[in-house]
Order: C-alpha cells, then structure tokens, then sequence
C-alpha cells in the first residue's frame, strides 16, 4: 500500500477508493488579464496535489493535509456556508458547497491531502488544493464533471466561500493542460488552444524563481487592483478591458482621468498584446525571441500594475544581466515567483546569479527549478 494509503486508512478507518491530482502553475504570460476576460497562457507544473479519497454513509465531508499541522477537520454537508471556515480547509469544503449550489448530490466523503506545490508561492497551491477536491468529489460521485466545469466550480469555491476575488486562470490551468503544452486561453469565453511547449528541444530552459516571500497586503491589493480595473472599464464604457483594442490604447487612456486607473488600464491593455505577441512568435517557431516580451510584461507589472517588490525585481534585473534571454514575476504579485527563460548552457550562470544577489542583500535564498510542461488534473494510481 502507499503512503499516502495508509495514512488515509490510519486516518479515516477505511481503504481510500482512488487517488486524484491536480497541478499548480506558472503563467508564461498574461498576468492580471483573467478577471479582465483576457488572455492568459499557463503551464502545469510537475508539481500536484493528491487526494485520496474515500465515501462515507452518512452526510460528512472530513478532510486532512499532510502539509498543514492539525486534526482531521469535519464538517455536515448540509451545514456548509460561506466564510464559516478560516483554515485551509475553506478550499475543500468550498468545492463541495458550490458542488452542491449546483445542483449535484455528494455522498459524505474522507478527504486526505499531500501536496508538493509550493504554497503561497504564486504557483497555485490553492487551485491545485480546489481541482483536486472537485475531481475527486466528481468522480466519486459519479458527476463526470469536464476540466470547464472543475475549473469554474473551483473559482466560484475561492471566490465565494473563501473570499479571495480570483480570475479562473489558476484553476482552468490546474484542469485543462497538458503535458508538453502552454495552454493558449481566452478567459472570457474559455476558448483555447494548447500550444507545444518544448524549451529542451530549442536548446532552451525555462526556470522558476520562488523567492520565498510573500508580503503581507497581497490579497487586499488583489482585490483593490481587480476594482480599479473595472473602475477602467466603467470609465471607458466597456464590459471588461479585454474589449480596449491595443491600437486603440493612446486615444482610450486619453480619456481615463484617474492617472493611477489610467496605469491599471495600461498594464492590462498592452498585456493582452504580450500575450498575442507571444502567442505569434512561438507559432513561429521563435521560443528565443519571447524573452524581451517577458521582460516587457515585467516591466508594465512592476510600474503601471505596481504589484511588484523588490526581490522580484531582483530576480529579473540579475537574471537578464547575467545572460537570460527574458524574466518576469508570475502569479499574484507581492512575493512569489519569477519565470526565467535561458539558454540551456547559461542555466547554472544565471542561477547562480540570482542565488549571489539574494545573498549579498540578506534575503532567504530563492528556490529555483524549471517549469517543464506537465499534466493537468486527472485520476492516478495508487500508490500515488
Ligand atoms: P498560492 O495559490 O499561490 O499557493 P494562496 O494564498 O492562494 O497561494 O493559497 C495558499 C493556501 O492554500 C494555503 O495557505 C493553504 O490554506 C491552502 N493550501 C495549499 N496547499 C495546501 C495543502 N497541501 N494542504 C492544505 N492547504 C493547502
Ligand atoms: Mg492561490
């Protein structure tokens, strides 16, 4: 038996039935435009979240995280509402709140969790924590949930139980990629493309940078960023910013009043360009040249999104001095990681780089590993 098995069985008396996992993240590009109905282009990580999980005969849904000390949490099925749980545990008891808001009959289940997606990290613990409880819960349950549906159960769960105002790109790329692929999303209407993604084959690596902080006003800034660009878009007239055409930018700032909501309006118009900009140069078959374009996006994040801080900037301007071809910060901001793109023999350089500057500042060293394209959520095997 695994592991992870025979914790669930030590844990909850019974034999797990199955073992789900759902990956976390990083976003090559389009950050910030998901709530806007933008463009996004994410890849799995090699890292996920594994629940095995097993039903139960009366109405009680319990979960357990190898990863966050504490008991066994319970909670009655018929009992959920929102905002009732400040733990982890919210994630979890969320999925199956919206499940059940959707009309969909869940069976009591034993939820227990392990995870090897950094969390906080900006790489998407959280989502990976929603996808993996909602395919779990749908396959147990017999729901034959999709990868849309999963991904918008689990938006709706952070959103409204845990009360984090999120764009569905960190769950729709937890569900909906593949391995070897940047998934190529148009968030408004969840059109999409998988796009291949092979840096090794183009003498290329793409790296992770977590630079282990997190700063704490992250989530309220999120949600005072979403509101200002909706304030944009009210101001402009439009449903959301994704409806401002790149070539019509000059003429739309013009007429945003506000200079902080005219930068907000910036940043997210000229990131569904990068977005497409990048989108052409790997059609293209030019992986090389989407490095300045990251670095563009970095630049428009850190001065007109203002959601970068200092050892971010770290990462991208000691990166790029020392050979990368482009960087930025993905994910929310504040903290988190960075994405490095390099030539392959320049990858201990750069590395190194980034490891000296953060020592020679004092900071935690930064934990850097390359995003390689991998699956999205799917049922494994036990053991898992
Ligand atoms: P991110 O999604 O970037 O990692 P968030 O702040 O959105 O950061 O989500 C992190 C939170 O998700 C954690 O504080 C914890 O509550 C929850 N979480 C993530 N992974 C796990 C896990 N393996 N076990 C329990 N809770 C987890
Ligand atoms: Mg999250």
């Amino acid at each position: 038996m695994s592991t992870a098995a025979a914790r669930h069985q030590e844990l909850f008396g019974t034999a797990p039935e199955g073992a789900w996992a759902a990956p976390g993240r990083a976003n090559l590009i389009g950050e910030h435009t998901d709530y806007n109905d933008g463009f996004v282009m994410p890849l799995a990580l090699p890292h996920n979240t594994t629940v095995t999980a097993s039903r139960r005969d009366d109405r009680m849904l319990r979960v357990h995280s190898r990863d966050i000390p504490g008991p066994t949490v319970e909670f009655p099925l018929d009992e959920l509402t929102p905002h009732m749980v400040e733990s982890w545990a919210a994630y979890p008891a969320g999925v199956a709140w919206v499940l059940q808001g959707a009309g969909h009959r869940l069976d009591g289940a034993d939820l227990y969790f392990e995870s090897n997606v950094p969390t906080g990290a900006g790489l998407s613990s959280s989502a990976a924590l929603e996808v993996a409880t909602a395919l779990a819960l749908s396959d147990l349950n017999g729901l034959g949930l999709t990868p849309d549906d999963l991904a918008r159960h689990s938006q709706r769960a952070e959103n409204d139980f845990v009360g984090m105002p999120c764009g569905i790109l960190d769950q729709m790329a937890s569900a909906a990629c593949t391995a070897g692929h940047v998934l190529y999303l148009d968030t408004r209407d969840l059109s999409r493309r998988q796009i291949p993604f092979d840096m090794a084959a183009e003498g290329l690596r793409l790296l992770v940078v977590d630079t282990q902080v997190k700063h704490a006003h992250a989530d309220g800034a999120y949600a005072q960023r979403r509101a200002e660009c909706e304030a944009g878009a009210a101001a402009l007239d439009v449903p959301a910013l994704r409806d401002i055409p790149h070539a019509e930018l000059d003429a739309a700032l013009a007429r945003v009043e506000d200079p902080v909501i005219r930068r907000r309006v910036k940043h997210v118009v000229t990131e569904d360009h990068r977005v497409e900009q990048v989108i052409a140069l790997l059609d293209a078959g030019r992986a090389r040249d989407i490095g300045p374009v990251l670095t563009a996006g970095h630049a428009s994040l850190r001065d007109d999104f203002e959601i970068s801080c200092a050892e971010l900037d770290l990462v991208v301007d000691t990166a790029n001095a020392a050979g990368a071809l482009g960087s930025r910060m993905t994910g929310g901001g504040f903290g988190g990681s960075a994405i490095v793109l390099v030539e392959a023999d320049a990858t201990e350089t750069v590395g190194k780089a980034v490891t000296a500057a953060f020592a020679a500042e004092e900071y935690v060293p930064p934990r850097i590993f390359e995003a390689i394209p991998s699956a999205g959520a799917r049922r494994v095997s036990l053991p898992a």
